[in-house]
């Protein structure tokens, strides 16, 4: 049996591992590669198999980075079904007819001869190979090959895969949650493990803690909105993140600790996932129950979802006041960067970042201290407040990834690291051999091993 590192190995993006029984063959996660230039290639070399032979897909959860190339592989002929959770498979129904109509329109901006990656008709054929499954429920996707996702708690349906394959049993933890994290519930222990694939996007540090992560917030929501009369533009994710900063901003105005305030969410996808995680009470931990109160206005501010382009526009209008909450999480496409491009370079605004920032994208370098950005092909100075606030991440940090590591109660027979950038990589594999004694490797990019 042969396990193929396909993507995520060395980086965050392009999360894709293909095993090999020598029966079947079948893909955990069918990612995208994001940000930097050499993303595009990639993702057009993505697939170094017959789409054709892959006998089926099990997919940990609806970020793009994980199953953005779904569309593509089933444009190339793959024909069996894409397993995840009710909550993934409603999301991936927006999420990848929405990666569809961005890859025609980076195509449409390349110019005459440049194809799309795929087409929205391809995002939408690909939706009808999605069989969901609960959480706890055991699949047998083949006779010999059984799977149960578990809660990850990262966002609404994410999964833990445990995978059985005859007599071995392969666990994936997806990309993992922050224990309290809000909204999702904390990831589900997993006991044991033959061969163990573990994220590490922040496998070399550890979160501020919740609280002073907060005081920060609220500090740069009051400093910028009451005292220098500005906006504060946050970029965010979509799907999780957007719904995690609108929980945040409610609890600190229900708390009294900021002003009441103008929030525009300005992005169609962000609005749907705040719909569809209402539409799943059942996956809130508790803290968060009744969220649809204060998204009705129990904030005591007013929360706008603006969903069409005029809309949009309006907002490049507001000087003051307004805290814009838009996507992409890491500046490299969407309506962000529009918001960026009006405030940026005003001294009384600010700009929040919450979120990894990967490598090569327009966010990282705003956040390593860049004078100047271009956006659109504008040079811009930043002259707006730039604030990281580390503490909201929906990653586990490096003493979560431990703590959930440890609750495995026998010593896996093989572990790899995946799904960080190198340096946060190789950082929890040490972690792993000095705490647990476990050998652990970082797989290369494309290394296929036999298990
Ligand atoms: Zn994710």
């Amino acid at each position: 049996m042969r396990l193929s590192f396909l993507g995520a190995a060395g980086e965050v993006t392009g999360s894709c591992y293909l095993v090999d029984t020598g029966e079947i063959r079948f893909l955990i996660d069918c990612g995208m590669f994001q940000g930097g230039r050499d993303a595009a290639r990639k993702n057009r070399a993505a697939f170094p198999f017959d789409a054709r032979g892959i006998a089926f897909v099990l997919l940990s959860h609806a970020h793009i980075d994980h199953s953005g190339l779904l569309p593509l592989l089933v444009a190339r002929g793959f024909s069996g079904a894409i397993y995840a959770t009710p909550a993934t498979c409603d999301l991936l129904g927006v999420m990848l007819p929405d990666s569809g109509h961005l890859q025609e329109r980076e195509a449409e901006y390349a110019g005459r001869d440049a194809k799309p990656l795929y087409t929205v008709a391809e995002a939408q054929a690909s939706l009808r190979h999605l069989v969901p499954v609960e959480y706890g429920a055991e699949v047998n996707p083949h006779a010999r090959v059984s799977c149960v996702m578990r809660d990850a708690g990262h966002i609404l349906g994410s999964a833990i895969l445990e995978v059985r394959l005859g007599g071995t049993k392969l666990v994936f933890s997806g990309d993992l949650g922050q224990p309290g994290h809000p909204i999702v519930r904390d990831p589900a222990a997993v006991a044991e493990a033959d061969v163990l694939l573990v994220e590490s996007t922040y496998g070399d540090r550890n979160h501020k803690n919740l609280a002073q992560t907060l005081d920060e917030f609220a500090y740069a929501l009051d400093d910028t909105l009451a005292a220098r009369k500005g906006n504060v533009v946050i970029p965010a994710f979509a799907v999780g993140r957007t719904q995690d900063i609108l929980y945040f901003i409610a609890k600190l105005r229900r708390e009294n600790r900021v002003r009441p305030c103008d929030v525009y969410v300005d992005s169609p996808m962000a609005v749907a996932a705040t719909r569809i995680t209402l539409a799943h009470p059942e996956l809130q931990d508790r803290e968060s129950l009744g969220m649809d109160e204060w998204l009705k206005g129990g904030a005591g501010g007013r929360i706008h979802f603006t969903e069409d382009v005029a809309d949009s526009m309006r907002i490049n209008a507001i000087r003051s006041g307004a805290v814009i909450i838009s996507a992409s999480g890491m500046c490299d496409g969407g309506r962000i960067k529009h918001h960026l491009k009006y405030n940026i370079a005003r001294r009384e605004c600010a700009i929040v970042f919450a979120g990894f920032q990967a490598q090569g994208t327009l966010g990282r370098r705003i956040v390593d201290g860049a004078r100047r950005v271009n956006i659109y092909g504008e040079s811009y100075p930043v002259r707006a407040k730039v604030f990281t606030i580390g503490g909201l991440s929906a990653h586990a940090d490096r003493d979560a990834l431990l703590g959930w590591l440890g609750k495995f109660r026998a010593l896996p027979r093989r572990c790899w690291v995946v799904h960080g950038e190198p340096l946060a990589a190789q950082a929890l594999r040490d972690a792993i051999e000095a705490r647990y004694g476990w050998r652990a490797a970082v797989p290369a990019p494309r290394q296929t091993v036999e298990l």
